[in-house]
């Protein structure tokens, strides 16, 4: 399998696009003609440069507007194709990609534009040189694939083939199935590009909104079965016009299409029998059982503080590290690591962003498969020293440098907190939490897709409808990211602004990301009520928010004020109900939700998420005040 992405999917100059490219792993390039242009080095130059890198120039991309017009245009078009064809020579490429015609003054005319693509692959092979002719799926006359094949059958010349590219096919709700009935010798090369669903102008969806495959709604897995289908062997590569993209880190960028390519690649090599042999081997997705335990990195009174507020919601100190300043504290299958090491790994995290969640366990099938999978997808994997007694735990490093361990059955590791703590007797009241229910990642708005990418393509979980979260301040938005059965559940918020809640805990993190942990109980009055005996002082909520409750939903008055009694927000789906109250902010935003799930409630309880920021951000002001 041979991967390449054209050079205007990635942001910065053709140096920066091409180091990034070359980083992530590709094979090739697509060479967009503006980013040569754009760039001071003659065509020799430019092709040494790519080639010194380890880059092959796929394709030279675009040729517009070149068939169906009539004379002395179509003199003009095919003087103008000859330049193009000195510069690939030049360049040290052989295919060139011809966009189907939007000229006001093409003609079309299945026969007219298959007689100007004979004639166009006679001038390109007396080059050595061939032409892939691409159905925009807004052309002037073709728009379809189908019909884009059909002038390349008509040309009948060898140095003449189709180009495919997803977002035509898909965004026209063109059955890619068509694809199969074409012979994989006669397809030059393959683009992709996903995209969310959203109505729109084409033209305009396309140049703004494409995205990676597998980040978006569009059935690319389905279209590049078909394509393998027809035994097609050329290079696959990525496409992609995104406003985000054009602003974002190019190596981010470049990883993350790579990683997309890759993931992709092994879905269509597990279904598609022709594409069996054509894509590496790797484990599938790791299927995570839940989250096994969270590690924060802290110190001195920020520390004393955490371990305050654990104690108030229940849990008790069970363990302390044989080598470590590491403190175990559980409640029902919850685990919280309490770091306080002054050197390694964690301390480097507490240095960076203050208190932060510098490591997350979860619990998966076979962990050394999981850390396999991620290497083939991009992940470095994190290695630290190992002390006597420690066990070395799989791992890898997540995308802000925080780290992800992958606990199993297998080889004792279930069996670190025996192994490597020793045990505290101590009273065994607690709260009645009983398990994580979710993590809660903040990130800004440009990077969710690279996060929900990375979780979606190593992890078997599927992605929620992105919803608008208003906070005073601006607009966050949020994306659950689950497995099937609920065992492991991630709401991913992306900011736009510092000034709301989630960004103002972006800044003063300097970028961390796990803002909240969401713990759940089966009796929510109970551990509320539990939880006040010990001190717990949750994020109070106003009269005119359970005011607003009574109109909204037909709650008897008596668990009105039960829920207002404990501060807790309330929300029903067309499953069930849901229960969630807060504990107050805490070391520059972070904070813990308690949560009661009833009747397969699906959500997050987004519709209380206005009010619950409202209010901390009641509690954080004047800024600064509850950083401590
Ligand atoms: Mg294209
Ligand atoms: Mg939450």
């Amino acid at each position: 399998m041979k991967t390449s992405i054209a050079t205007v999917s990635i942001s910065g100059n053709l140096l920066e696009k091409l180091e990034a490219i070359a980083a992530a792993g590709f094979d090739g390039i697509e060479i967009f003609e503006q980013d040569f242009i754009a760039h001071d080095g003659n065509p020799r130059e430019v092709g040494d440069l790519i080639r010194s890198m380890g880059l092959d120039i796929t394709l030279f991309q675009p040729f517009r507007d070149f068939e169906g017009l009539p004379e002395p245009l179509r003199a003009k078009a095919f003087d103008r194709a000859e330049r193009k064809f000195d510069l690939m020579q030049e360049l040290g490429t052989d295919l060139v990609l011809v966009c189907s015609s939007c000229h006001p003054a093409a003609l079309g005319g299945i026969d007219g534009a298959a007689a100007d693509f004979a004639e166009l692959g006679e001038r390109a092979a007396k080059r050595g040189l061939r032409v892939g002719y691409e159905a925009l799926a807004w052309g002037k006359h073709v728009n379809d694939h189908r019909d884009a094949w059909e002038i390349v059958r008509r040309a009948d010349h060898k140095n003449v083939g189709l180009v495919l590219d997803s977002f035509h096919t898909l965004a026209r709700k063109i059955d890619p199935e068509t694809i199969r009935r074409i012979p994989g010798d006669k397809i030059f090369f393959v683009q992709l590009a996903d995209a969310p669903l959203i109505e729109m102008d084409l033209l305009y969806w396309s140049r703004h909104f494409r995205n990676m495959p597998g980040e978006g709604d569009l059935a690319v897995a389905d279209f590049m079965r078909a394509v393998m289908a027809t035994g097609y062997a050329g290079p696959i590569s990525l496409e992609i016009f995104n406003d985000q993209f054009r602003g974002g880190q190019p190596k981010t960028i470049a990883k993350d299409g790579h990683r997309s390519l890759v993931a992709l690649m092994d879905d269509v090599r597990r279904t598609e029998p022709a594409a069996a042999q054509k894509a590496p081997e790797m484990p599938a997705r790791a299927c995570v059982d839940g989250v096994s335990f969270v590690e924060f990195a802290t110190r001195g009174d920020e520390a004393d503080t955490l371990e305050a507020m654990l104690k108030t919601l229940g849990f008790q100190h069970s363990g302390t590290h044989i080598a470590k300043k590491l403190a175990l504290w559980t409640q029902g299958d919850i685990r919280v690591v309490v770091n306080r090491e002054t050197t390694g790994y964690a301390s480097s995290a507490y240095t960076m962003h203050g208190t932060t969640v510098c490591d997350i366990g979860l619990s998966v099938g076979n962990a050394g498969e999981a850390v396999d999978r991620a290497q083939h997808l991009g992940a470095d994997p994190f290695k630290q020293p190992i002390g006597p007694g420690e066990l070395d735990i799989p791992a890898i490093r997540g995308l802000s440098g925080s780290v992800l361990h992958f606990v199993d059955e297998s080889s004792g590791l279930k069996n670190v907190w025996g192994v490597e703590f020793t045990q505290n007797a101590g009273d065994t009241v607690d709260a009645g939490l009983k398990r994580i229910d979710h993590l809660a990642q903040t990130m800004s708005y440009d990077e969710m897709l690279s996060w929900s990418l990375f979780y979606t393509t190593l992890f078997q979980m599927h992605k929620s409808p992105m919803v608008d979260v208003v906070d005073p301040d601006g607009l966050v938005r949020s994306q659950a990211l689950e497995t099937s059965d609920g065992a492991f559940r991630i709401t991913l918020n992306g900011a736009e602004t510092h000034r709301t809640m989630a960004g103002g805990f972006l800044a003063e993190s300097f970028g961390a990301s796990v803002q909240h942990i969401a713990l759940a109980s089966d009796d929510i009055f109970t551990t509320s009520a539990a939880m006040a005996e010990m001190g717990f002082k949750p994020l109070p909520m106003s009269d005119n928010y359970y005011a607003d409750l009574a109109a909204r939903f037909d709650l008897d008055p008596n668990k009105l004020a039960r829920l207002k009694v404990g501060n807790i927000l309330y929300d029903e789906d067309a499953n069930g109900s849901f229960y969630q109250f807060y504990s107050r902010p805490y070391a520059g935003g972070m904070f813990f939700e308690i949560v009661q799930r009833r009747d397969g409630y699906a959500g997050y309880g987004a519709p209380n998420a206005p009010f619950r920021i409202a209010a901390q951000k009641r509690l954080m002001r004047p800024k600064g005040m509850p950083h401590k």
